[in-house]
């Protein structure tokens, strides 16, 4: 395989603030079987966009050989792509540019995850993150707006465990009179199925306008929260960049995690970019501008040329988000469009 560097030259992607980028979200459609209320309106009536995989693939190719070392699949619904395994597959033979096998993850809604994860496990996959937002079923269902969803999600977080696609996390975004009665239950969930249950602060990144401060349940509410049903213990990062603050217990049965983008904002290192369905580059979550990767691909760029475009897009990425500021803009897209 070629890679874009000479040989024994280490590549590193990096931004002007001296950023290096190792991490790659890639969403492979913008299709989704839920319509979480803190994502999308109750309507569905937008476009989809959805690459041929051999175009996914020749993209991330090109990021690898960039020095990226983790891709995580997201969507949209990334289960809902029927060649998802052929994907995988593809994406588990790629290695960096010092031979390393991709760090690789997949984020899901784990309705479909029960069949599909002992498949996946089988195509390479390293490791699942399910999104569950309530561990009761009726909130569960108020929150996705499909009924019935909660038990084939609960099924699919058990699949992935015995498939080991661990460590399983369950990312749950907290908004306050939704779903903010379900920490200490989430805490208990944590320690009885052994997965690691992360919180996120709810992002101005919804179609609908349902953001304001008050909904969002920071950091230290939330770690008071916990407390009070157990002490908490920090643990320590995993690495720099990593997006949660980790926490267990007074008795070291469980992990809890907390990320708070809006509370404690954590740009100054990140590590991330994206590639949306459409294949579009994002250097945040908050850009106000997609770059146009695709459009330079199908106009015939060559491999090198592409890795010179992400290279200059890599350089403009934005210093940080501005959320709760007066100069806030809601980003070109929603979370479902960009991929979480
Ligand atoms: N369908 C997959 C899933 O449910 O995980 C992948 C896509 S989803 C957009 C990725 C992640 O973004 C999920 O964990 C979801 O909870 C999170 N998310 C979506 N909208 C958000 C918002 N406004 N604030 C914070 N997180 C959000």
């Amino acid at each position: 395989m070629t890679t874009l560097t000479s040989p024994g030259v280490t590549p590193r992607l990096t931004d002007r603030y001296g950023r290096a980028i190792t991490d790659l979200r890639v969403s492979v459609t913008d299709r989704c079987n839920y319509k979480c209320i803190y994502c999308r309106t109750g309507n569905d009536g937008a476009q989809y966009a959805e690459l041929p995989s051999e175009d996914y693939l020749r993209i991330v190719r090109v990021f690898v050989g960039l020095g990226i070392e983790k891709v995580r699949i997201t969507g949209g619904e990334p289960l809902l792509r029927k060649d998802l395994p052929r994907l995988v597959r593809e994406f588990a033979k790629l290695r960096t540019p010092q031979g390393e096998a991709l760090d690789l993850a997949l984020t899901t809604n784990g309705h479909l995850l029960e069949e599909m994860a002992p498949v996946l496990k089988d195509a390479g996959l390293g490791r699942v993150t399910v999104s569950m937002d309530a561990v009761d079923p009726e909130i569960f269902a108020r929150i996705t707006r499909v009924p019935g969803s909660f038990h084939k999600v609960l099924a699919g977080i058990r699949s992935a465990h015995r498939a080991g696609l661990g460590p399983v996390k369950v990312n749950c975004v907290l908004l306050r009179g939704f779903n903010d009665d379900q920490i200490v239950p989430f805490a208990k969930f944590a320690r009885d199925e052994g997965v690691i249950v992360r919180f996120i602060e709810f992002m101005p990144l919804e179609e609908d306008r349902l953001w304001t401060p008050e909904v969002v349940v920071p950091l230290h509410e939330l770690v008071e929260r916990l407390s009070a049903f157990r002490p908490l213990v920090p643990l320590a990062a995993n690495a720099p960049s990593e997006t949660a603050r980790r926490y267990t217990f007074d008795d070291g049965v469980g992990e809890i995690g907390i990320i708070a983008p809006v509370s404690q904002a954590f740009c100054g290192h990140c590590s991330r970019v994206r590639l949306t369905s459409d294949g579009k580059v994002r250097t945040c979550l908050f850009s106000q501008f997609d770059h146009d990767l695709y459009g330079r691909m199908l106009r015939g760029a060559t491999d090198e040329e592409m890795a010179a475009y992400i290279r200059s897009t890599i350089e403009k990425k934005e210093a940080r988000h501005h959320i709760g500021e007066p100069d806030f803009l809601k980003p070109s897209r929603s979370m479902v469009h960009i991929g979480g």
